[in-house]
């Protein structure tokens, strides 16, 4: 009866106001999480489908917008909508809030639709003061409980309604724990609690200037606002721009009846996931407090008991909880994490959402929820990111080892575990140092205070990245997921002193200095003395993964590719499930030692002859070379070959032959020195050569296709080399495509004639093997100029790979080396300009990282439609690093590419990626 009478007193504050700003739990659902918040959206789907929730309501998130958008004011009517609800919450619970019989107390929960663990505020216990304190007492006959309750509101209250710090809350805590003889919170004697409610409020009245609120609803009121400020404090900002979480989804705001866990040995709390989140297994992961609330689990302030425990405390309610959780699980078709609280033997659910997991976790949990028929294989490939794929192949310390040095005491301290990976090095304690030793090939872990852009040259070399401050969204931690280093951050256990360069362990005398040996993990957190062994994750035996991406595969429409340059490498990208070869640079072959001085003769010929001599010399070398790549991709069951694309000879040929300034030094030493005659002789006749060589910009100079046109017999080598490889091959009934690959093209008239040139080596050799060997003939698109005249490009050429790391820096006119070293991580980051507050950003992202679909996939879209316009069967790839990255990947997917083609550990991320596109793709469609 009453409550009917009440719910048309909400009703009719609806309709007094502009909105309903206010939801009842039993008006809500899981599917109105924009409105009411993850964790409101939670609860109302948890009340509705009859598990035992403590009665509450929810205020939007449009009034948390429009709170900010009315100057910090309510919006119009939202109060009396909350006061009507909370009359409905009396009738339910049987309580009055603020009443001295039977008082209501509440909690104002934050919750937005992202969950942003610990970023927001949540006050509990809400309702007490002087007075309703009495009516708990003589209710509950326990005054030891309202006590406890009562100096709980005060210190939260205080906290974040105003501002005080909770340290000074703590350090009475811990003085009358010290003079009552309580080991724990919870022994503290009622008495004892009520004089510490007076002492809490004399703090809290000192620090804020103003009488402490006895009003209930005045405490309501400013607990509201108080969740709203927390939604544009500084660590959620923070959170959201690193998460990429918009500013303006605002937070709900749940004030909900409460329930006790702090009411003795059959009372409690805790939380707890579905499954193990750090391995998937399928068991109950958790934890709780018995005669505890709220966040004491969390707050460490005694040792929680695992879950399973439970089963021996309160037997009855592990059953029901475990029961719950199972419905809940099913009822999401996702692993939970769920916060439970236990008052006097009764169970009360507080909150349900899909948990955060590991990379092991979220490929074992994905897989078995399809075997459980909880899911479908398409739905498990959404529920796991690229990003998780690669975690787990990335290299970590051996096992034994890690456990052998944890025993030997080499464990220093655990910090964040900020980026994945693990790392071995000489801890170095400035970038300049770093910078030095890294680039002369030494592994160097840089150890910092923290991070900030000055820092960068030196990131770039370590092996790792380690500081003492800063969180998951540090400086540190960004830039070293963007460069895929690990990276332990905010390592409090350890000081860093920059001018001594070392740093002190705090719980032992451990002193590590500039150049002693650390390994970190950056998996885990952990920081160790000494080196540890990394072994390489084994592919083979990642079954879950390997049954994952086999349902990728019969999903995706993208082919995936590996860039390659050795048999070695082209070997682990069949394992990895490349299906081709989308470039294989040849210019590596030359460099290898034996080779180096006859590429060098070849460069520095004075005549045709000569060079022809050297690249006679040379031309064996290629063939085997292009062997043992070809025959790596040939399956040795079939004889099937995969495509294999061969660039030829793409970069500055000045690369091949030694510094010009440092010959300079020798000359000039060999000449005051004197005796050295022939030395000093062929010195200085290299010196001329480089000298004749040397380029103002290298990047833009002679260089790809412009070498091969100047100096062909370099490209003919190079053909006859890759053609005779396959006639090797197919002598011995190994069926193999080549793909020849012109790098650098601008104008039409580059291609055609290097074309010409090598159909005349091809003709050759097919007269000299009594047959002609198929081949591809085709180009890479990397400067605008190619991707704007495509249309003339492409009847010239079978494919196109677009070279999207060389089209990046002359779309947007930038030298990578040069641009991340010096402004274009601060453009990503934000630039400090003066008198403006807040970071300026430039980019959204790195654009060497993730393709700039607006400018640069610009160009790769007018170069695919007007390539196919012209040569409609066109075979269309990519070979930049962009090909290994998920977001681009799907870029790539919706221009229509044939094909990515990444580094070989990129290749399972690259399929489950291709898959997620063409899954969003028909997502779209329907
Ligand atoms: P967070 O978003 O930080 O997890 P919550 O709003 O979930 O914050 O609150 C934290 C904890 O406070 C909950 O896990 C629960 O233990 C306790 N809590 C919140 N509301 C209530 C309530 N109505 N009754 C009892 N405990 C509550
Ligand atoms: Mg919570
Ligand atoms: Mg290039």
């Amino acid at each position: 009866m009453t409550q009917q009478i009440t719910h048309t007193q909400l009703e009719e504050a609806v309709k007094q106001s502009p909105r309903k700003w206010v939801y009842l739990f039993s008006e809500g659902n899981a599917s109105m999480r924009a409105l009411l918040g993850g964790k409101g959206a939670g609860v109302a789907e948890m009340t509705n489908a009859g598990l035992p929730v403590p009665p509450g309501f929810t205020i939007t998130t449009e009034v948390c917008n429009a709170y900010y958008e009315e100057q910090k004011q309510f919006p119009a009517g939202m109060w009396d909508q909350a006061l009507a609800a909370l009359q409905i919450v009396e009738a339910q619970t049987g309580k009055q809030f603020g009443g001295r019989e039977n008082p209501l107390l509440v909690s104002v929960r934050s919750g937005a639709k992202f969950s942003m663990p610990g970023m927001m505020d949540t006050v509990l216990n809400l309702g007490i003061n002087d007075e309703t304190v009495q009516g708990l007492i003589a209710l509950t006959q326990d005054e030891r409980f309202a006590y406890d309750a009562y100096r709980r509101f005060i210190q939260m209250f205080s906290k974040i309604v105003l501002n005080t710090n909770p340290q000074d809350f703590e350090h009475i805590l811990e003085t009358y724990k010290q003079r009552t003889g309580a080991k724990t919170d919870a022994e503290i004697p009622a008495q004892a609690l009520k004089e510490l409610v007076v002492e809490f409020k004399q703090v809290a009245e000192r620090a804020s200037g103003q009488p402490f609120p006895t009003d209930v609803y005045e405490q309501l009121r400013k607990a509201i606002e108080a969740v709203f400020a927390s939604w544009n404090n500084k660590r959620a900002i923070d959170y959201r721009n690193f998460n990429k979480i918009p500013h303006n989804l605002g937070t709900a705001v749940n004030v909900q009846s409460m329930v006790f866990g702090n009411m003795g040995s059959d009372s409690g709390t805790g939380v707890a996931f579905t499954r193990n989140p750090s391995n998937g297994e399928h068991e109950m992961f958790g934890e709780y407090l018995l005669n505890a609330q709220g966040e004491d689990v969390v707050a460490g302030i005694r040792t929680p008991s695992k879950i399973s425990r439970l089963h021996e405390d309160l037997p009855e309610v592990y059953r029901q909880f475990l029961e719950i959780a199972k419905r809940l699980e099913a009822h999401y078709r996702d692993m939970q994490d769920l916060e439970f609280t236990v008052e006097h033997g009764q169970l009360y659910m507080l909150q349900t959402r899909s948990a955060k997991r590991n990379a092991r976790a979220a490929i074992k949990v994905a897989v078995d929820m399809v075997r459980e028929g909880l899911i479908t294989p398409e739905e498990a490939l959404q529920r796991v990111e690229p990003a998780h794929v690669y975690q787990l192949l990335l290299p970590r310390f051996d096992e034994a080892e890690k456990r052998k040095a944890t025993a030997e005491g080499r464990l220093l301290a655990k910090g964040l575990n900020a980026s994945p990976g693990a790392a071995y090095g000489k801890a170095v304690f400035d970038a300049d140092r770093a910078e030095e030793l890294g680039k002369a090939g030494v592994s160097v872990v840089l150890v910092r205070p923290e991070t900030s852009p000055d820092d960068v040259h030196g990131m770039l070399v370590a092996k790792g990245i380690l500081t003492a401050r800063g969180g998951a969204t540090s400086h540190a931690a960004v830039v070293a997921r963007g460069l895929g280093l690990p990276c332990v951050a905010g390592c409090e256990g350890i000081r860093v002193s920059d001018s001594e360069r070392l740093f002190r362990v705090n719980n032992s005398n451990s002193v590590i200095r500039e150049g002693d040996d650390i390994s970190i993990d950056g998996a885990t957190g952990e920081v160790f003395q000494g080196r540890i062994q990394t072994v390489d994750s084994d592919f083979a035996r990642e079954g879950d993964l390997q049954t994952l991406l086999g349902w990728a595969d019969k999903v995706r429409r993208l082919g995936v590719w590996a860039n390659a340059d050795y048999p070695r490498d082209a070997q682990r990208a069949v394992a990895f499930g490349a299906e081709g070869i989308g470039l294989c640079r040849t210019e590596h072959m030359f460099m290898e030692q034996e080779r180096l001085p006859i590429v060098q003769k070849m460069i520095l010929a004075r005549s045709p002859q000569e060079r022809q001599a050297a690249l006679d010399q040379l031309l064996p070398f290629q063939r085997s070379d292009f062997k043992g790549i070809f025959s790596a991709m040939v399956s040795p069951t079939t004889g099937e070959g995969y495509p294999v694309v061969i660039r030829l000879i793409d970069p500055p040929l000045h690369e091949f032959l030694p510094s010009y300034e440092e010959l300079l030094v020798e000359v000039t030493r060999l000449e005051t020195q004197g005796g050295h005659e022939a030395e000093l002789q062929e010195k200085k006749a290299m010196l001329e050569a480089v000298g004749s060589m040397r380029e103002m910009n290298p990047m833009l100079g002679l260089r790809g296709c412009r070498l091969g046109l100047l100096f062909p017999e370099i490209n003919i080598m190079q053909t006859r080399a890759i053609l005779e490889a396959a006639a090797e091959l197919a002598r011995e009934g190994k069926k193999l495509q080549p793909k020849i690959m012109i790098p650098l093209v601008g104008h039409v008239n580059e291609l055609r004639e290097v074309r010409r040139q090598l159909e005349g080596v091809a003709a050759e050799i097919a007269r000299e093997s009594g047959g002609a060997i198929a081949y591809k003939f085709g180009t890479m698109i990397e400067v605008p100029r190619a991707a704007v005249t495509a249309d003339q490009i492409a009847p010239v050429s079978d494919f196109f790979s677009f070279g999207t790391n060389d089209l990046t820096q002359t779309t947007f006119g930038y030298s990578r080396d040069d641009a991340e070293g010096k402004f274009l991580l601060k453009y990503v980051d934000g630039l400090d300009v003066p008198g403006q507050k807040d970071k300026v950003k430039i980019l959204p992202t790195n654009p060497f990282q993730t393709l700039d679909r607006e400018g640069v996939g610009q160009l790769v879209a007018m170069a695919v439609a007007k390539g196919r316009h012209t040569n409609k069967d066109i075979e269309l790839g990519i070979c930049g690093e962009h090909g290994g990255d998920p977001e681009s990947i799907a870029f790539c997917h919706e221009v229509g590419l044939d094909y990515v083609s990444c580094s070989p550990f990129r290749v399972p991320v690259a399929r489950l990626a291709a898959a997620q596109a063409a899954l969003h793709q028909s997502e779209r469609d329907k």
